[in-house]
This record gives structure tokens, C-alpha cells and sequence, in this order.
């Protein structure tokens, strides 16, 4: 069994990022003191890894997605008792995005499990896993490289949790790396729904990262999503900025 912990991960689970959340904060530091020096720091790696001729381009808060689960009623009703319903963890960046208290265990070829992974709601009609490589190494799957929604070739894997266990024959995806946005920031980016597009991360292992596919809808706010893996190979953290280079 595998529980990873001090990846850079949704907030609650690293810490790394807790400064953002008080409630959570682990360390017993002042958030706002957290928050100012993790933005000075930011803002210093900026100037000096910035080239002056990009240094208008604009910033992108990130949010890095450790391994989750989106999830039909059918598929939780199978793994938590007839009826359930998913409790709210903790809200997510974006509004209509939250935590479930509920998690699972997933297992895949050869028994090789993980624990503890948790539920984000709402309800969707479909199930999907969405997995680091590293986990899905982890597991002894290899699931395709796709956006959030197309399970074509996605990987088997067992879910169990209190009430039951559930095979599902295509679930696990590694969610391509996408930017969440409204119709009005992509006006003011130049930038369509489905476009590929650069950003460059100023994390300890500057990177730049091709092929981020745009996803437009109102009821979202800008922000990247990286996996735990493409966040550790760059050293960035939850919260941070990335710097939007434009499209492919
Ligand atoms: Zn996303």
C-alpha cells in the first residue's frame, strides 16, 4: 500500500501550500507572513529568470492535482451503501469544484493498491481516475495521456471502499495538462477553447510546458493544471504563477 506523502498535492493532503488556507495550516505560522514571503520570493525568481523583452507577459495561478476521482452515484452508491451522498471536504478553487470527505482505495494489476484516494465532486455521469505516472507505475497500469473526459483506452482499475468494491474496465486516465479559464480571459489572451498553448513555470527547475490544452467555460476561473509529477519536475507548488508564452 502507497501513501505518499511531500508531493505537491491539492493543499490539504502536501501542507506544502497550507499558508493558503488557514484552517489547515500545519506549521502554526502566520499564513499572511507564509503568503508575503512565498509572493516576494515569486516575485524575486521572476525578475531574475525573466528575460526583459517577456516581462509582460502575463501570470497564471497554478494548481497542481494530485491523484483523484470523479465519480457516478451508481459507482458510490456501489462503494458506499445505497443512497450515499458526498460530503463536502473542502471547497476547490473552482466554484463549483470541492473535496469529498470520501476516499478509496484503488488497486491494479497484480494487487498493487493505493490508498486513501479521494473523491471530488460533484456527481459526474462518467467514472475517471486521474493519475500521475508515477502512480500509475505504482499500480502496474499504463493509462493513455488524455483531456479530462475521454476514457478511449483508458486503463482498468478495482476501486474499494466500506461498503463494496467496483471493477471498472476503463477509468484511469493521466490527465493532459490543461488551463481552466472564462470566455473573458481568453478574449484577453488571444486564446480559444481546445487551443495549445506554452506556459513557463518558476519553480527551483525553470520550465517552459508545451501542448497546455485551453478549456473556456464562465463558471470557471483562470488557472493551470499540472499533475503532481509535472509540478515536482519544476519545483512549484499550489498558488504560484505560471507565465503564460502564448499559443503553440
Ligand atoms: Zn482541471
Amino acid at each position: 500500500m502507497v501513501n505518499q506523502k511531500g508531493l505537491a498535492s491539492y493543499c490539504q493532503e502536501c501542507g506544502a501550500c497550507a499558508a493558503r488556507f488557514p484552517d489547515q495550516n500545519a506549521s502554526g505560522m502566520d499564513s499572511r507572513f507564509v503568503e508575503t514571503v512565498v509572493e516576494e520570493i515569486v516575485r524575486t525568481l521572476k525578475k531574475d529568470q525573466t528575460p526583459a523583452s517577456a516581462s509582460f507577459n502575463p501570470m497564471v495561478p497554478l494548481g497542481v492535482s494530485n491523484r483523484h476521482i470523479h465519480i457516478t452515484q451508481q459507482t458510490l452508491d456501489n462503494l458506499f451503501g445505497e443512497g450515499s451522498v458526498l460530503d463536502k471536504y473542502r471547497q476547490l478553487y473552482q466554484p463549483n469544484d470541492f473535496a469529498a470527505k470520501q476516499t478509496v482505495t484503488i488497486v491494479g494489476a497484480k494487487m498493487r493498491a493505493i490508498q486513501s484516494v479521494r473523491i471530488l465532486g460533484p456527481i459526474r455521469q462518467y467514472d475517471q481516475v486521474e493519475l500521475a505516472k508515477t502512480d500509475a507505475i505504482v499500480l502496474g497500469i499504463n493509462p493513455p495521456v488524455n483531456d479530462s473526459g475521454n476514457l478511449d483506452g483508458a486503463a482498468p482499475l478495482t476501486l474499494v471502499g466500506p461498503a463494496g468494491s467496483v471493477y471498472l474496465p476503463h477509468c484511469a486516465i493521466i490527465a493532459s495538462r490543461h488551463i481552466h479559464m472564462p470566455g473573458s480571459d481568453a478574449e484577453k489572451l488571444g486564446v480559444k477553447d481546445g487551443d495549445l498553448c506554452r506556459v513557463r513555470l518558476h519553480g527551483d527547475k525553470p520550465t517552459v510546458y508545451e501542448n497546455i490544452r485551453i478549456r473556456i467555460n464562465d463558471s470557471w476561473k483562470l488557472q493551470l493544471h499540472l499533475d503532481t509529477d509535472e509540478a515536482n519536475a519544476t519545483g512549484t507548488i499550489c498558488g504560484m504563477q505560471a507565465e503564460f508564452l502564448g499559443k503553440m
